[in-house]
């Protein structure tokens, strides 16, 4: 049984509409990719196919590291994600904790339409969701700590629609943790405040919004069709060619669209970067040390070898900071 259901977790991302990789998906990505190359690119059909489906991209090294990853992490997630928190724990620990404040009332929000609600919940989960991956993927490339685990997204040097994958398992529990927290807190707040009349509007078992998202080719991000939305649009939402930017190997090109969905968020906070011509970029990282990007030893034990280092020389740094410290006082003291 436990076999069984091993090997279904290796397709089931494919067949399920809440999940980026689900086929329906893949097919409206594939659609879209062929319609640019024909009337924005002006490729013939057969050009567009054999653009699409180039052999370059999907034989690399890079995307069958994709693929190892991807397999060696479904076995991850496959035995670990019952211990992770979930979002019902948040949820239920913050409800109890809306509880006790005295102040506030569950009924006020009662008399609104059943309809307001379901709107509303379903636009706040979603932006809720999009803003705080925006946030943890920023920390992911500040943070020393943290970057030595994303980098290993960004060791990939040609992308599919697979690379969503490529990341180390931390990095995949802290996203976790990140969904639970996240989905917990619109949970506990809007039953608290509205009570059963909550719920997502879906389409397929998924928020339509992330529906939305998907079918209009959100697995063309990470691929090697740089399709470019109008100028405007790129302030609004991330367009593929965005995303393979956050991936250039260029230094004016770091710390840009960390946006998964929305551009607003980068453009708020300072990180938006236009797309420009894909054919241009080259991608993954720079580093002198590490040659090979995609072997097991790289992708697995050097980002935890990497982030004893960073914890290392942060510890190092708070405890020069405190004996800084005690030093200036033990000189005002003598003073
Ligand atoms: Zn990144
Ligand atoms: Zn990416």
């Amino acid at each position: 049984m436990v076999i069984q259901d091993f090997g279904i977790s290796f397709i089931e991302l494919f067949l399920d509409p809440r999940k980026r990789i689900y086929l329906g998906y893949l097919l409206c990505a594939f659609a879209i990719a062929l319609f640019w190359l024909k009337f924005f690119k002006k490729l013939s059909i057969a050009q567009a196919f054999s653009k699409i489906f180039d052999k370059k991209v999907f034989f690399s090294t890079s995307s069958k590291s994709d693929l190892k990853v991807y397999f060696i992490n479904r076995m991850f997630t496959f035995f670990i994600s019952p211990l992770l928190l979930t979002q019902i724990i948040v949820a239920t620990f913050l409800f109890n904790q809306l509880l006790k404040i005295e102040w506030l009332s569950p009924a006020s929000g009662y008399a609104v339409s059943k309809s307001f609600v379901v709107i509303t919940y379903t636009s706040t989960v979603f932006l809720l969701d999009d803003f705080t991956k925006y946030i943890v993927h920023r920390w992911m490339h500040k943070f020393p700590i943290l970057w030595a685990l994303h980098k290993v997204h960004h060791t990939a040097e040609q992308l599919t629609p697979i690379t969503i994958f490529r990341t180390h398992p931390l990095e995949g529990i802290v996203f976790s943790l990140r969904s639970a927290f996240t989905q917990g807190l619109a949970i506990s707040f809007f039953f608290y405040f509205f009570g059963s009349s909550v719920s997502l509007v879906t389409v397929l078992g998924a928020n339509v919004l992330v529906f939305a998202f998907n079918v209009c080719g959100s697995n063309l991000r990470h691929s090697h069709i740089g399709i470019q939305y109008w100028s405007w649009l790129e302030y609004i939402l991330i367009s593929p060619a965005q995303h393979q930017l956050h991936h250039s190997i260029a230094e004016e090109h770091y710390d840009k669209n960390f946006g998964a969905t929305l551009a607003v968020w980068d453009w708020v906070f300072g990180s938006l970067h236009h797309s420009i011509d894909t054919d241009s970029l080259v991608l993954g990282v720079k580093t002198e040390d590490v040659n090979d990007h995609q072997s097991i030893y790289s992708l697995y034990i050097l980002p935890i070898v990497d982030m004893g280092e960073a914890m290392k020389e942060f510890l190092w740094t708070i405890v020069n900071f405190r004996l800084k410290i005690t030093q200036k006082v033990k000189r005002r003291d003598n003073a």
